[in-house]
């Protein structure tokens, strides 16, 4: 299956596309990871992102069409992949359409998480504890400051997603404020009726 996971910062895409990872046996593919590690390698294209993305907002399309481009057609991703973090503007949406036609691959599914965004900023406090707690490094976005730039940027740039692929038929929305298994129960309904 290839499947969309949309929603903002803090919504738990990372977490749902982990356990579909492990239930479907299809690769997740997370732009912000794949920039991240750039960034640490201190590729061009991660030390010409790292600025961006510390500060919250956008990378530009052309770098970040340009990596999930060449990572599908890793042999990993044969069997499908969920693409988490991509796309994030209505021009990588166009962008992912016009790849993957070019590829005779097809979307199956793209799933919303809908949240209150009045409890987002506690969830990203939460995970950057949780992190610290397990002695790992801490994401440079996840603070006040950032956290707040990541938000407008995904109100104005991504939020108009929702209707590019509901004008289309594809998006499915699940209810992102339920517990974790609850979430994924609903992600797994959608998907099995993609
Ligand atoms: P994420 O891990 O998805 O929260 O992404 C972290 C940061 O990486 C974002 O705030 C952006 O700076 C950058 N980024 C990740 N995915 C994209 C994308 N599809 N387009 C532009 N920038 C991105």
């Amino acid at each position: 299956m290839r499947i969309v996971l949309l929603g903002p910062p803090g919504a738990g895409k990372g977490t749902q596309a982990g356990r579909l990872v492990d239930k479907r046996g299809i690769v997740q593919l997370s732009t912000g990871e794949m920039l991240r590690a750039a960034a640490a390698a201190g590729t061009p294209v991660g030390l010409k992102a790292k600025a961006v993305m510390d500060g919250g907002s956008l990378v530009s399309d052309e770098i970040v069409i340009g990596i999930v481009s060449e990572r599908i057609d890793h042999k990993d991703c044969a069997n499908g992949f969920i693409l988490d973090g991509f796309p994030r503007t209505v021009a990588q949406a166009e962008a992912l359409d016009a790849l993957l036609a070019e590829k005779a691959m097809d979307l199956d599914c793209v799933v919303e998480i809908v949240v209150d965004e009045s409890a987002l900023l506690a969830r990203i406090e939460h995970r950057a504890r949780e992190t610290e707690a397990a002695g790992g490094e801490v994401r440079k976005d996840d603070n006040p400051e950032a956290f707040k730039q990541r938000l407008v940027a995904y109100r104005k740039q991504t939020a108009p997603l929702s209707a590019y692929y509901a004008d289309s038929g594809r998006l499915r929305t699940v209810d992102g404020m339920q517990s974790i298994e609850e979430v994924a129960r609903q992600i797994d309904d959608a998907l099995d009726k993609a």
